[in-house]
């Protein structure tokens, strides 16, 4: 039996608004989670149904094989950070951590050793005597991230907590509360749009579009074998590109250049699309400029150079294929001249196609 069991999970709003559909997910304990998806597709509702924030309309929550979805936050053992971080502004960095220890009518000795031993671990020791309007928005999160994890509960729960620091913070931010994660062992579910952070600290990703789960995977899965174009698009940065390529005669053709597809694209693919479009899948950072003659096992592609950006590591060239938009990844020292044609190869194993029509993808 998993830890957490949700089972046929709806959220309509009394405005008769159906933000959440029959989300169905078993999480273990101790596992990182991490609900991922653009605005507005239901992930902050779902968690907080999961805290009891917000009522379930459908469907059935379990903590270790118990219904709970009459129960309220405090019943549930749960600790939830938010984005806006919900300090108390009159209370110093101690009062704010020690707050809920103090309601629960914990021991005063008990809870110095606790605030002490949090602050620790978070580097907040310097500044238990402060006001919360007296830190940076860094020093902010972990306040909050402490006065949660202080409490030892089950189940920790973090609606964007990065949101409003800079991108350094965020980075740095990142690795602590996956330290704290796997230091205190707590099942945790976290909410972000931000793919980065769901593919650096997510044990499991939920992908999650206008209220419907995408996927659910490992990292790694979602990464290289995304179900359909909404997953591929979104899990990874710059995007996978996409090109419509039309079936004729068993043979994939891009505008007026026929694509040799080899053994990838199998008769079956072939068979099943004859005379329709499907989209071929590629990521910017599998494409390989050829030089000379082309490489083996791999498509090859003539494209227009539209523009280059030089980042350091890599170089994104910004390409023109028969007129769609894509984007490759290379070795700056191979940056091409803007407005040159150049061809690029992407290895069989890279290649992923889709339906053009249900979006889902049908060979990789
Ligand atoms: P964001 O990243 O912007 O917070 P989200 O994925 O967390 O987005 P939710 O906040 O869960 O999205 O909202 C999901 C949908 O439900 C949105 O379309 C939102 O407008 C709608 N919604 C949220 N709260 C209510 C409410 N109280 N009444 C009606 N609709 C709501």
């Amino acid at each position: 039996m998993s830890y957490l069991t949700l089972t046929g999970i709806n959220k309509i709003y009394p405005n008769g608004f159906h933000a959440v559909h029959n989300f169905n997910l078993e999480i273990e304990k101790g596992e990182f989670i991490v609900f991922v998806g653009p605005s507005g597709c239901g992930k902050s509702t779902t968690l907080r149904m999961i805290a009891g924030l917000e009522s379930i309309s459908k469907g059935e929550f379990l903590i270790n094989g118990k219904r709970v979805n009459e129960k309220g936050p405090r019943e549930r053992e749960v600790a939830m950070v938010f984005q806006s971080y919900a300090l108390y502004p009159h209370m110093s960095v101690y009062d704010n951590m020690s707050f809920g220890l103090t309601l629960q009518g914990v021991d005063e000795d008990v809870i110095e050793e606790k605030v002490l031993a949090t602050a620790k671990v978070l580097g907040l020791t310097d500044y238990l005597d402060r006001k919360p309007r007296e830190l940076s928005g860094g020093q902010r999160q972990r306040v909050a991230v402490g006065r949660a994890i202080i409490r030892k509960v089950g189940i920790f729960l973090m609606d964007e907590p990065l949101s409003n620091l800079d991108a350094k913070q965020r980075v740095t931010m990142r690795s602590e509360i996956t330290q704290i994660h796997r230091e205190t062992g707590a099942t945790t579910i976290y909410v972000t749009h931000d793919q980065t952070e769901a593919m650096t600290m997510a044990d499991r990703i939920v992908v999650m579009k206008d209220g419907y789960i995408q996927q659910v995977g490992k990292p790694y899965d979602l990464y290289f074998n995304p179900v359909n174009m909404f997953v591929a698009g979104f899990i990874g940065e710059p995007p996978m590109n996409f090109i419509r390529a039309g079936v004729k005669n068993g043979s994939f053709s891009i505008g007026s250049n026929t694509v040799n597809l080899g053994d990838f694209a199998s008769k079956k693919v072939a068979d099943r699309f004859e005379g329709r479009t499907v989209v071929l899948g590629f990521r910017p950072e599998h494409a390989v400029l050829v030089k000379g003659s082309a490489p083996a096992d791999s498509v090859v592609l003539k494209c227009k150079v539209e523009l280059t950006e030089l980042l350091g590591d890599n170089t994104n060239v910004y390409i023109d294929i028969e007129g769609t938009n894509s984007i490759l990844k290379i070795d700056p020292h191979d940056t091409p001249e803007m407005d040159s044609e150049i061809s690029f190869a992407i290895p069989y194993k890279y290649i992923y196609l889709f339906d053009n029509e249900t979006e889902e993808c049908i060979e990789k």
